[in-house]
Order: C-alpha cells, then sequence, then structure tokens
C-alpha cells in the first residue's frame, strides 16, 4: 500500500478566500513582514501585531474547506496511510475532516502566555482587546505561531521529516518552497525515491525536482489526480 504524504502552504487555502503571503494579492504586498510576524516586530508593537492576527482569524472563521482540503481528508479516510503536512495556520484541513495532520507553523487560533507559558485554544474573535491577557494568569498572550527566526516545534519537524523520507507519493500543493526548513522536506522526499508531484498555477523551485507538475489552482489540480492516488493507495 502506499503512503501518500500531501505538503501544502497557503495556496491550498486560496480558495477559500484566504490571502497567501507571496505571489499575486499576496499580504506581503500590502503589509511589513518585519513588523507583523516576527518577535522583534511583535514586541515593538503588540497591539498592532494582534490586529492583524485578528483580522485574519475573523477571515479564517467565515471562510470554508474547500475540494483541495476535502480531497485530501476523503482520501485518508478511504486509504489510511495518508498524511498532510502543512505549513498554514488556518486550520483548514482539520476542519474537512483531516486526523493524520501536522503543522509546521502552529495554529492561527491557539495563544501562547509570555508570563506563565500556558497554551490553549482561543476561539474568541474579536478579540475584546489587543493584546489579549491570559485566562490564567493574565499575562500578554501572543499568538501561537511560528515566527520568522523562531524554530519549528520540534517534534511536528521531526514527524514530518520521517513521513518525507518513507513517502511513495509526496504531492506538493500551494506553497512557494521559500520558507525553510519546510521547504526542505519535497528534496527529503524526492532524495528517498518518493513519486514527487506538484500542484501550483506558478513555477517554484521545487517545479524542477517534481516528476509531474500540475500548473492548476489545488481544487484543479487535487479533482484531477484523486483517482489515480486513490488507485494506488488501495494497492
Ligand atoms: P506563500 O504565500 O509563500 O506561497 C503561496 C503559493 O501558493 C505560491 O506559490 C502561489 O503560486 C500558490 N498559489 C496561489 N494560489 C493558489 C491556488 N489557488 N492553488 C494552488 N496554489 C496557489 O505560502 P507558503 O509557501 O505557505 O509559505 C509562507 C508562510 O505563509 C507559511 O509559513 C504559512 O505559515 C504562512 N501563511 C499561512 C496562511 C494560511 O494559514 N492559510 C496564509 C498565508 C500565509
Ligand atoms: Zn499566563
Amino acid at each position: 500500500m502506499a503512503r501518500i504524504v500531501f505538503f501544502t502552504g497557503a495556496g491550498v487555502s486560496a480558495e477559500s478566500g484566504i490571502p497567501t503571503f507571496r505571489g499575486k494579492g499576496g499580504l506581503w504586498e500590502k503589509f511589513k513582514v518585519e513588523e507583523l510576524a516576527t518577535p522583534e516586530g511583535f514586541f515593538r508593537n503588540p497591539k498592532k501585531v494582534w490586529e492583524w492576527y485578528d483580522m485574519r482569524r475573523q477571515a479564517v472563521a467565515k471562510a470554508q474547506p474547500n475540494d483541495a482540503h476535502r480531497l485530501m481528508a476523503r482520501l485518508e479516510e478511504e486509504c489510511g496511510d495518508v498524511w498532510v503536512i502543512t505549513q498554514n495556520v488556518d486550520g483548514l484541513h482539520q476542519r474537512a475532516g483531516s486526523k493524520n495532520v501536522i503543522e509546521l507553523h502552529g495554529n492561527i487560533w491557539r495563544v501562547r502566555c509570555l508570563d506563565c507559558g500556558a497554551v490553549y485554544y482561543e476561539y474568541t474573535t474579536p478579540l475584546p482587546e489587543y493584546p489579549p491577557k491570559c485566562k490564567e494568569c493574565g499575562g500578554m498572550l501572543r499568538p501561537d505561531v511560528v515566527w520568522f527566526g523562531e524554530p519549528l516545534p520540534m517534534d511536528a519537524l521531526e514527524r514530518a521529516w520521517d513521513l518525507s523520507r518513507t513517502a511513495d507519493i509526496f504531492v506538493v500543493v500551494g506553497t512557494s518552497g521559500l520558507v525553510y526548513p519546510a521547504a526542505q522536506l519535497p528534496y527529503v522526499a524526492k532524495e528517498n525515491d518518493a513519486y514527487v508531484v506538484e500542484i501550483n498555477p506558478e513555477e517554484t523551485p521545487i517545479s524542477s525536482i517534481a516528476d509531474e507538475v500540475l500548473r492548476e489552482k489545488a481544487t484543479v489540480g487535487m479533482r484531477e489526480i484523486y483517482p489515480r492516488l486513490r488507485e494506488r493507495c488501495g494497492e
């Protein structure tokens, strides 16, 4: 039975109406990364960073998983050994029904206390104040996401690495392949003889190592490849 691993980025949620960072209409065209997605930016202006995150939380709350998320979840239900490694923080894979999800960059619904270290899910949005306060100790909360310059959660990274090494089919969907160390994973899969597929309307550094490229949006590409994946995992 083939092990199928999906590796997803912001592009898989684009058709759910959630803007990507890079590419056409990406968030970085309008906002400065160093102010909003770095620890330095946060400590300089926690209110501003929290306003931005709360705006994104509201957008995610209104969004629905799309067919790309759904087909990945369906394949997991039908085949079992199917995994999603995601750089996204929006939780849409889980909402579509995927259970085997590894989040490399945290989750936008989770908060972390800078005083007592408490970590918990906080679904209220809009938040009552910026920055919001810890429910345990009243300390300042930050979003439990990975910012530029911060290390990835070790357990998630290790599992992602193992899955990439052992994947038979590795499908890269909607990532620019520029954010390391996550962007290393397709190379790990390829070196270990996985069949690598890329689904992305634009060319990326991953395109050149892919065995097959679908220059399509995530939903279109997933609809196209789903029947073949279904066949392979049933072997
Ligand atoms: P990115 O913004 O750097 O790249 C997005 C990629 O998606 C581009 O290559 C673009 O061509 C492609 N794309 C655009 N529309 C698409 C579509 N309909 N179907 C398929 N592909 C499409 O995103 P990234 O590679 O994920 O990396 C950057 C960081 O962005 C990650 O760390 C992640 O945490 C963060 N991020 C997450 C979300 C989210 O959770 N939804 C949104 C924005 C950014
Ligand atoms: Zn606290």
